[in-house]
C-alpha cells in the first residue's frame, strides 16, 4: 500500500519500503512505504494548504463527511476487518468489533459537531462579548499498534469535526487497516490534504510530527517513555499535548461480587487482544474470603480458552503483534517465576504445537498469590498475564490499587452501594467502572492521571481540545 498525502497514493521520497507480517503465522501480508522526515514535511504542506478551506466550512459539513465515511467503513467490515486480524493478529469477531467502534466514533463527531458551540454575553462596560472558538490549524496523531482503528478514530474524530487538518503516523507493525481507512475517507468526500498518513519508524517520522513547529497540536498514544521524548520534542514549539500512555489498572473483587460475571470480566478484561489493551486488567485484587473460589473458577475458565490464528474459527485469543512484545512478556514471566513471586496457575509459556511456531504466541497465564512487590504489579505487563492478590478488605483493596505510578482505568465488582460510593470517589484513575471493565464509549472522556498521560480524547469536550478560543469584546 501507499502513504496518503495530498488525497494522493505516494511513495516515500526514499522509495524504500517495509513489509508488515502476519503475527499468527509470519507471512507477508503487504507492505509500506519507509517514511522519513521529508514525507512528514510534504505531509505538512499539504496540510497547511488544505486547512483554510477546510476549517471555513460549516461544522455540518464536515461532519457529514464523517458520517458517509463511517457508512462506508461499515459497508466494507469484512475485508477491513480481515485486514485488521492479518496485521494485527487479533480474533476475527474483536477486530469486527474495533472496525465498528471507528464508525460508532466518527458517527458521534457527526452528531454533536453540528451544534454551534460558543458564548455570548453583554457585560457591562465591556459591550457585547462572545466567546468563538477556532480550530488549531494542523495537527499530529502519533498511534500504537494495539487497536489501531479505534485509536485512529480517537485521534481524527473531533480533530476533523472541529475543523484541523492531521498528518497521522500509524505503528510499524499495524499500519494496513489505518491507511485503508483514510483512503475510504477521501473516498466520502474529505478534500486532499485533510488527512495525510505518513508509514515509518518513530525515531524519524514521530519525531518529526512531535518537533515540526508548524504541528500546533500532537496527540500521541504509546508508551511512557515514548510520551515524555515526545514531550520534550514538542516543547520548543510550545505544542498542545494529548498523551495516552501506559497503564496497569486494578480490578478489585469484593467478597458480595457476582463470581460468575466476575469471572467473565477478568476473561475480557485480561485477555482480549492478548492483554494488549492499555486498560486491560493487569492487576487483579480478590478479597480473601472468596479467593480461593475464584481462582479456580477463573483457572477452568482460562483453560478454556482457545489460543491459535485469529481467522479461525472458535479462536478465543490471537498471538502478540510483534516478537519485541513476546519477548517482555517471557522475560517478566520467567523473573517471576525464579524468584518465586507467586504460583503460576494457567499457562506462563509459549503453546506447543506445529501451529505455533511461526507465531507470537503465549498461553493465557494466572499468577496467583503475587507479592505486592513484584514486578508483575509494578510494571505494565502488555500481554496476556494476570497477577492476583488476597486482600484483606476495602481498605486494602483501594490503598493497593492506586499504589501505582499509572492511573488509566480501575475496576470494583461488588453490590454494595456503600462500596460503589467509596471505591468510585478514592479509586485514582481516569475511568472508573462498577461490575464491569475495559469498554470505552466514544461519548465519555478517555485518559489517565500520573503517568498514564495528560489530557483526554472522546467525550464532547474533545472538540475543546482540538479548538481554541478567542474572545471578541464589541462597543457600539
Ligand atoms: P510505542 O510508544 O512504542 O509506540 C507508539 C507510537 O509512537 C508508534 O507509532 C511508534 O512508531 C511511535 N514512536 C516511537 N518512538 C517515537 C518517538 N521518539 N517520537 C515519536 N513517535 C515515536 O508504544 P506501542 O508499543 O506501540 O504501544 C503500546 C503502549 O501504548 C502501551 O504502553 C499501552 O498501554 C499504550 N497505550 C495507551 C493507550 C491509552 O489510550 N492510554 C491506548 C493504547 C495503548
Amino acid at each position: 500500500m501507499k502513504m496518503l498525502i495530498n488525497g494522493e497514493r505516494r511513495d516515500s521520497v526514499s522509495g524504500r519500503i517495509f513489509p508488515v507480517h502476519n503475527p499468527a503465522t509470519g507471512d507477508v501480508v503487504g507492505e509500506a512505504p519507509l517514511g522519513g522526515e521529508d514525507d512528514v514535511v510534504s505531509a505538512i504542506e499539504a496540510a497547511g494548504e488544505a486547512f483554510p478551506d477546510w476549517a471555513a466550512k460549516s461544522p455540518r459539513d464536515r461532519a457529514k463527511v464523517l458520517f458517509l465515511a463511517a457508512g462506508e467503513v461499515r459497508r466494507r467490515n469484512t475485508d477491513l476487518a480481515a485486514l485488521l486480524t492479518a496485521e494485527q493478529g487479533k480474533p476475527i469477531r474483536e477486530a469486527v468489533d474495533e472496525i465498528n467502534g471507528f464508525a460508532n466514533i466518527l458517527e458521534y463527531y457527526h452528531g454533536i459537531s453540528a451544534v454551534p458551540r460558543g458564548e455570548f454575553a453583554n457585560l457591562k462596560g465591556y459591550g457585547r462579548t462572545t466567546v468563538w472558538r477556532r480550530p488549531l490549524g494542523i495537527c499530529g496523531a502519533i498511534i500504537p499498534w494495539n487497536m489501531p482503528a479505534i485509536i485512529m478514530g480517537w485521534k481524527i474524530g473531533a480533530a476533523l469535526a472541529a475543523g484541523n487538518t492531521v498528518v497521522l503516523k500509524p505503528a510499524r507493525t499495524a499500519p494496513l487497516t489505518c491507511m485503508r481507512l483514510a483512503e475510504i475517507l477521501g473516498e466520502a468526500g474529505l478534500p486532499p490534504g485533510v488527512l495525510n498518513v505518513v508509514t515509518g519508524p518513530g525515531e524519524t517520522v514521530g519525531r518529526e510530527i512531535a518537533r515540526n513547529p508548524a504541528i500546533r497540536k500532537v496527540s500521541f498514544t504509546g508508551e511512557v517513555e515514548t510520551g515524555r521524548q515526545v514531550a520534550l520534542d514538542a516543547a520548543p514549539a510550545l505544542k498542545r499535548l494529548t498523551l495516552e500512555l501506559g497503564g496497569s489498572d486494578p480490578m478489585i473483587v469484593c467478597d458480595d461480587a457476582d463470581i460468575g460475571k466476575a469471572v467473565e470480566g477478568v476473561i475480557r478484561g485480561r485477555f482480549y487482544n492478548c492483554g494488549q489493551v492499555c486498560t486491560a486488567v493487569k492487576r487483579l485484587y480478590v478479597d480473601e474470603s472468596i479467593a480461593d473460589e475464584f481462582v479456580r473458577r477463573l483457572t477452568a475458565r482460562v483453560e478454556e480458552i482457545v489460543v491459535g490464528n485469529g481467522m479461525d474459527r472458535g479462536v478465543g485469543m490471537g498471538p502478540l503483534n510483534n516478537r519485541a512484545g513476546l519477548e517482555r512478556v517471557v522475560d517478566v514471566v520467567d523473573a517471576a517465576r525464579e524468584r518465586d513471586e507467586g504460583e503460576i496457575v494457567a499457562g506462563g509459556r509459549v503453546p506447543e504445537g506445529e501451529q505455533y511456531k511461526r507465531g507470537f504466541f503465549f498461553l493465557p497465564t494466572l499468577v496467583a498469590g503475587v507479592s505486592h512487590d513484584s514486578v508483575l504489579f509494578s510494571e505494565e505487563v502488555f500481554g496476556p498475564v494476570l497477577p492476583i492478590a488476597a486482600v484483606s478488605g476495602l481498605d486494602e483493596a483501594l490503598e493497593l490499587a492506586n499504589n501505582s505510578r499509572y492511573g488509566l482505568g480501575a475496576s470494583v465488582w461488588t453490590r454494595s452501594a456503600d462500596v460503589i460510593a467509596r471505591a468510585t470517589e478514592e479509586l485514582d484513575a481516569g475511568i472508573v467502572w462498577v461490575n464491569q471493565h475495559l469498554r470505552i464509549p466514544p461519548e465519555v472522556p478517555f485518559g489517565g492521571t500520573k503517568a498514564s498521560g495528560i489530557g483526554r480524547e472522546n467525550g464532547s469536550r474533545a472538540l475543546d481540545e482540538y479548538s481554541e478560543e478567542k474572545a471578541v469584546l464589541v462597543r457600539l
